[in-house]
């Protein structure tokens, strides 16, 4: 059973009276148990709805539709399906005390990775969930992969019961579903040979693995440092190599790429990013894969609708990492836009300076970065900051942080979306 968040007005749910708190209990007597049951079940022109409504009456509707018409109901939010591994370089590890509750879930959600790319070890799938995934073809999923080797992946997952990842894989292609593949490198578990066998091991799979990204493991001044390291210079350089192989069979056997490094990998490396064709139609984004390149197709792209601009000055808030690329971003955007882009690379106060990604700015670090800046226009962060409910990590709420700066303050996803609808006055 779900229950509606919310009606849409003039709607076929508005008509049926179905309302705030209405039970969603079952479609052609199929029971609901979350948003994929209704989108699926419901995707017919013609089918039986049987609801609760919030006083406790039981109502049965004959809906008949035409094709492609929304019901208009908003859902509650699914309830995310907890993860049953416990890698030490887990992200929940890494966070301070204090924080949201919701952080602190270890979420590992085959829906969730159909519906928004997010990746899961699929270590947690129960035959129902097996048999969903294959009725509802959800596909392509993003699944974390870490290794081929089941012994290695289950000590990278600490989860001794993992199920071996590409007989499971195997299950699921045989039913047409695809693949985004990553690995997290943990230098000495992962990198070197495994690797190499990993990628081989996917590749060889066959066209139902769509492509595999490499990234750099991640960690905050709270990560269990004792069991788990970052890569070094010289081990992401090794990791490329291992990489571009791979990438340079694919294209010569497949005429596509596959094998994809992360930003970060090659900013780790100290090495130059590869060319935008190299991504594939940057599939895995995202994931930090490609994200630069794809910032400077989308500018090139839009750029005679980035007009009008001239004079202003834009500061650019971003992690130390992406500090040291945005210069490739906002040096085109600048010739096109005519605008002057000052980048505020801002060291991460809550996590520590070693955490570098702009997703994980706390509210307060910001705030002081900005406060001063009366010579700004406007400024914009990364899309990224903040969540559903405009809510950065820290808790503080963008709007409060609007309200205590001195310039207009936008989150961007990749500056388009603010520089293109509007004409700067
Ligand atoms: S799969 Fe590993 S990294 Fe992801 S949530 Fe679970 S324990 Fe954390």
């Amino acid at each position: 059973m779900i229950k509606v968040a919310a009606v849409q007005p003039e709607t076929i749910a508005a008509e049926l009276g179905l309302r705030e708190g209405t039970a969603l209990v079952s479609v052609n007597g199929r029971e609901l148990d979350d948003f994929l049951d209704w989108e699926f079940l419901t995707a017919e022109e013609q089918f039986v709805l049987q609801v609760r409504q919030p006083d406790g009456e039981e109502i049965e509707f004959d809906i008949e539709r035409s094709l492609g018409e929304p019901m208009g109901v908003s859902l509650e939010p699914v309830r995310i399906r907890r993860c049953a591994n416990r890698c030490d370089f887990c992200f929940v590890d890494g966070l301070p005390d204090g924080l949201r509750d919701v952080l602190y879930i270890r979420d590992d959600d085959y829906r969730l990775s159909f519906r928004y790319g997010n990746f899961a070890t699929l270590t947690n799938l129960k035959p129902k969930d097996v048999a969903r995934i294959i009725e509802y073809r959800l596909s392509p999923l993003y699944v974390s992969v870490h290794a081929t080797d089941p012994t290695i992946r289950r000590y990278l997952l600490r989860n001794p019961t993992a199920p071996d990842i590409l007989p499971q894989l195997r299950h699921f292609a045989d039913h047409g579903i695809g693949f985004h593949t990553q690995v997290v490198l943990s230098p000495g578990v992962n990198d070197g040979a495994v690797l190499r066998q990993t990628l081989e091991d996917l590749y060889r799979f066959g066209p139902s693995i769509l492509g595999c990204s490499v990234v750099p493991v991640g960690l905050t001044e709270f990560s269990k440092h004792h069991l788990v390291r970052e890569p070094t210079e010289a081990e992401c350089r090794a990791a490329i190599a291992v990489i571009e192989q791979r990438m340079g069979v694919a294209v010569r056997e497949r005429g596509i790429h596959w094998a994809f490094g992360a930003d970060e990998l090659y900013l780790r490396a100290g090495m130059e990013l590869p060319g935008p064709e190299s991504y594939d139609g940057f599939e895995q984004v995202e994931n930090g894969v490609g994200a630069v390149r794809w910032l400077q197709e989308r500018i090139a792209a839009e750029a005679t609708n980035l007009r009008g601009w001239e004079g202003r000055r834009i500061g650019v808030v971003t992690g130390t990492a992406m500090g040291r690329l945005m210069p490739m971003v906002l040096e085109p955007l600048a010739r096109i836009t005519g605008a002057g882009f000052d980048l505020i690379p801002v060291v991460n106060t809550l996590f520590g300076a070693s955490v570098t990604t702009a997703g994980l700015l706390p509210g307060a670090a910001i705030q002081k970065a900005l406060r001063g800046r009366h010579d700004l226009d406007l400024a914009f962060l990364p899309g990224e900051v903040i969540n559903d409910d405009d809510l950065l990590i820290d808790s503080m709420s963008l709007q409060l942080l609007a309200a205590s700066l001195p310039m207009e303050l936008h989150p961007s996803k990749d500056f388009i979306d603010i520089l293109h609808p509007r004409v700067a006055a």
